[in-house]
């Protein structure tokens, strides 16, 4: 070769290397996909019932943290010092004066109930049928179900909910409705068409074989499709018939990934009218004899059951959804939180709003009255009332402190569902939902509550954190939901800024 010719291929490699590099982004040895969120971060990595008196061991709080994700799945989370160096020329979106959380999780929710809130002085049964029939018999009609649906996220997200379980209308439309919407909006969402066959207006049945048909059409085109899980749902054992559930049997045993949502021993006319029709000795036993109750079975309410009850609950790792709200709206009942969390038989529990039995769209206020039910059974526990009822242990486990409660609505709520594989804190693989909490928001009690606890800064230590997320829960409202984020991305921005929220947030590149 000659001096020449090695001269051109020397000078046509250094071109190559040069238009290589050139097209490079500057910082060419970050991943493009990675960005990070900086911020103030409180989530838990164990359950807080297992700590009795040092509660604190369950949770995790960084000050100044550092969420790394890739695509919205989180890849990395710890102090800021400690992972701001493995990361140059990362995306930092900084989250100032906030404390941000897992996205909450409610475990019992109806979606066609959104616009029925605040029925004057009603139980359970007289209620369903002057209000709640009626409303979801709308949901036959497509348009009424997608605006209704529509609110439905719109209400979750302004709450801080970014995964539900959920009961939908008895139409197959609506169904479909509510994973499409989902699907649009990217969210974790576990629900199914809730089918009723007794105990309600001819018009809103759902026959068994229908129920079937229908069911199986939508397992087949939303579970495990996207983030869309799918839960067989009899309404309630009171208004199926055998039928009805021996359908709902055959489709567990087709599909024993999907989940079972349902209601159980909610009122107490409804719970020995439900075990008293099927023959069964109490309500849980009417789904057992179906072969519905084991893992990823949910039951709402189970104010009403027993002690037996609660151990084959145990035995058999199914949830109970503890919704508060509505169990005190309604009159249903004191849900005994102490006697489920018992460490010798416990139960796994999910919190729901149950809206509209509940009548606040909001998981903060379901942990507000969720500590009140827990403080009336602690009275009537610690032998005040009656000396031979005393059960300190038992007293003691119905005190729901902020690690408890705020557990409950994250990874506890996750556990209860069987999808803390997918979310619930931000441990690395995790899908990154977060809620972005203001201790200011709410009424001006808020403000001067929470100024006992911290400057504006933010909690500069775990017990600071614990004492402002109490009085959130106590003394503030939704109002303290500042923001939603949905997979890395933020799905909701609280529209009016109060006067204490004028803390910046924006992108800040590193
Ligand atoms: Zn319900």
């Amino acid at each position: 070769m000659t001096t020449n010719a090695r001269a051109k291929i020397l000078l046509a490699f250094f071109s190559f290397i040069a238009l290589t590099f050139s097209t490079l982004p500057s910082a060419w040895a970050a991943d493009s996909n990675l960005k990070g969120i900086r911020g103030s971060f409180f989530d838990f990595v164990d359950d807080p019932w297992k700590h009795v008196g040092k509660e604190e061991e369950s949770a995790r709080f960084y000050s100044d943290g550092l969420l790394v994700l890739d695509n919205g799945i989180v890849k990395d989370f710890g102090a800021y010092g400690d992972l701001s160096g493995k990361y140059p020329g990362l995306a930092v979106t900084k989250i100032s004066g906030r404390l941000i959380l897992p996205g909450f999780i409610s475990g019992h929710i109806h979606v066609p109930q959104t616009r029925v809130l605040g029925a004057y002085g009603q139980q359970l049964l007289p209620w369903l049928q002057d209000w709640i029939f009626p409303e979801e018999q709308k949901y036959q009609d497509p348009a009424y179900a997608k605006k209704g649906t529509k609110l439905f996220f719109d209400d979750l997200l302004a709450g801080g909910t970014t995964t539900c379980l959920a009961f939908v209308a008895p139409f197959k439309s609506a169904t479909e409705e509510f994973f499409d919407e989902a699907t649009r909006r990217n969210m974790r969402v576990i629900g199914g068409l809730a089918g009723i066959d007794r105990h309600a207006p001819p018009e809103f049945m759902t026959p068994p074989d229908r129920f079937y048909r229908e069911t199986k059409e939508l397992i087949e085109k939303y579970h495990n499709k996207g983030r869309n899980l799918y839960a067989i749902t009899p309404r309630f054992a009171y208004g199926a018939s055998p039928e009805l559930l021996e359908a709902c049997g055959k489709l567990r045993r087709e599909y024993p990934d999907t989940w079972v949502n349902t209601h159980v021993s909610e009122n107490p006319t409804e719970t020995k009218t439900a075990a008293r029709e099927a023959g069964c000795a109490d309500y849980l036993g009417v789904y057992e004899k179906y072969g519905l109750v084991g893992p990823r079975f949910v039951g709402g309410h189970g104010v009403w059951l027993s002690d037996d009850e609660f151990e084959r609950l145990h035995n058999k790792g199914a949830a109970i959804a503890f919704c508060p709200c509505s169990n005190l709206f309604l009159g249903s009942g004191l849900f005994r939180l102490g006697r489920a969390t018992d460490p010798k038989c416990r139960v796994l529990l999910t919190f729901g709003d149950d809206m509209g039995g509940g009548n606040r769209f909001s998981l903060i206020h379901v942990l507000d009255e969720a500590y009140k039910v827990g403080m009336c059974n602690n009275t009537m526990l610690d032998g005040s009332v009656d000396p031979r009822c005393q059960n300190p242990a038992e007293a003691e486990r119905n005190k729901l402190n902020a690690y408890r409660a705020f557990w409950s609505i994250t990874l506890g709520g996750a556990v209860g569902l069987y999808a803390d594989k997918w979310i619930g804190n931000f441990n690395k693989g995790k899908e990154a939902d977060f809620v972005v909490l203001d201790w200011n928001g709410g009424p001006p009690a808020t403000r001067w509550h929470q100024s006992l606890i911290c400057d504006d800064n933010g909690p500069k230590n775990m017990k600071e954190a614990e004492n402002l997320l109490f009085g959130i829960m106590a003394v503030g409202d939704d109002r303290a939901v500042d923001e939603t984020w949905i997979m890395g991305k933020r799905a909701y921005k609280r529209a009016v800024e109060t006067a204490a929220n004028v803390a910046p947030t924006g992108p800040d590149v590193q």
